[in-house]
């Protein structure tokens, strides 16, 4: 079988395929003023079709997981559709997504039945004003309440993201309410340390943080750093045995993160993208337009994993094409 891999080595059996660029929250470091449609690119986002060729492609070559992102996916009229054709139809073995959780409450169970294998879910902060400030929307009690619903169905691949934001939820205090939450519930929390964009400059110099302070945090309070094997991806994982739950961090300045990159991008109009700062990426739309293109396609793709470079070089602040995150599926 083909594998996909890149001169470094590493091997890529995860894809994160974003389907639409549009969401509802204004997130302060990732769409402050809402989304805005993109003059300069009149594209459509990718149809169920296309989405389906794809897979089946990525699936022949050897991707065993894709990660629906956006934007925020669960926008799109056919969102429970695109799940169902990836997990039914395209020999992909893992279906997840990454949301803010809108209308969690209402929609848990269409999720658990649309055969969903995982869900992340954005939760800046367990306390109600700072979430509203932060997203422009006040939903966290029905996201809590769509976390509790999941559970009582027993879907239980759930993790919370939050982006760890300087003087607004990088305190003791934060990180002592998230550890109670995770205390009693399985569910895995990472904090993703805020990464800059071609638009949020002045945010990220305002609200970065390095996330070594939530890693102090963790070795003063005995949390065990857990070693995972070559596959894992870029999330350090952090258990205490008498917890259900478990923390994490994703570091995307820290030395050696890109070491351990498992995933290639798809936007949401078609574009590959080898990562997720990168310049390097080609549109590979014409080639899904025909289930007899599949071949090409192939070709074409195991062709462009050798552009693939070592690092995102943020460090030296370079972003590449990335204006924000909704923009290549963060
Ligand atoms: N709308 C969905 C959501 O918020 O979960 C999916 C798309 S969003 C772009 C994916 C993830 O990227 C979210 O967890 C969000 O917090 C994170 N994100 C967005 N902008 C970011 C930034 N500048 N730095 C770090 N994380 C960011
Ligand atoms: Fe929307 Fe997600 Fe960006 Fe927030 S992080 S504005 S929810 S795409």
């Amino acid at each position: 079988m083909n594998i996909l891999k890149d001169s470094f080595g590493r091997t890529f059996p995860y894809i994160r395929m974003s389907i639409t660029d549009v969401c509802n929250f204004k997130c302060g470091y990732c769409l402050p003023n809402g989304y805005q449609v993109d003059k300069s690119d009149n594209r459509k986002f990718l149809h169920l079709d296309e989405i389906r060729r794809l897979a089946k492609c990525f699936s022949e070559l050897g991707v065993n997981k894709i990660r629906i992102t956006g934007g925020e996916p669960t926008v799109r009229k056919d969102f429970f559709e695109i799940i169902k054709v990836l997990k039914f139809e395209s020999g992909i073995k893992k279906v997840a997504i990454t949301t803010n959780g809108y209308h969690l409450d209402i929609k848990a169970k269409l999720l658990v039945d649309s055969g969903l294998n995982g869900i992340n879910i954005s939760i800046d902060s367990l306390n109600r004003n700072t979430f509203k400030n932060i997203t422009g929307h006040d939903r966290l009690p029905e996201i809590l309440k769509g976390i509790e619903n999941l559970q009582d169905l027993e879907f239980n691949n759930i993790k919370i993201n939050a982006v760890l934001l300087k003087n607004i939820n990088s305190s003791s205090k934060d990180f002592d309410e998230w550890s109670n939450f995770i205390q009693n519930n399985k569910i895995d929390f990472r904090y993703i340390e805020l990464m800059q964009t071609g638009e949020n400059l002045d945010y990220f110099k305002k609200y970065h943080v390095s996330s070594k302070v939530f890693k102090n945090y963790l070795s003063e309070n005995k949390w065990i750093y857990q070693t995972f094997g070559k596959d894992a991806g870029p999330s350090l994982n952090y258990i205490k045995p008498e917890y259900k739950g478990k923390f994490g961090i994703i570091a995307p300045y820290s030395k050696d993160f890109c070491k351990t990159c498992n995933r290639l991008r798809i936007t949401s109009r078609g574009d590959l993208r080898l990562c997720l700062f990168g310049n390097t990426g080609i549109s590979v739309r014409h080639l899904l337009q025909k289930d007899s293109q599949l071949n090409e396609l192939k070709d074409l793709i195991l062709k462009q994993m050798q552009f693939k470079k070592q690092s995102h070089y943020l460090e030296l602040g370079e972003t590449g094409s990335t204006k924000n995150l909704s923009k290549t599926g963060g």
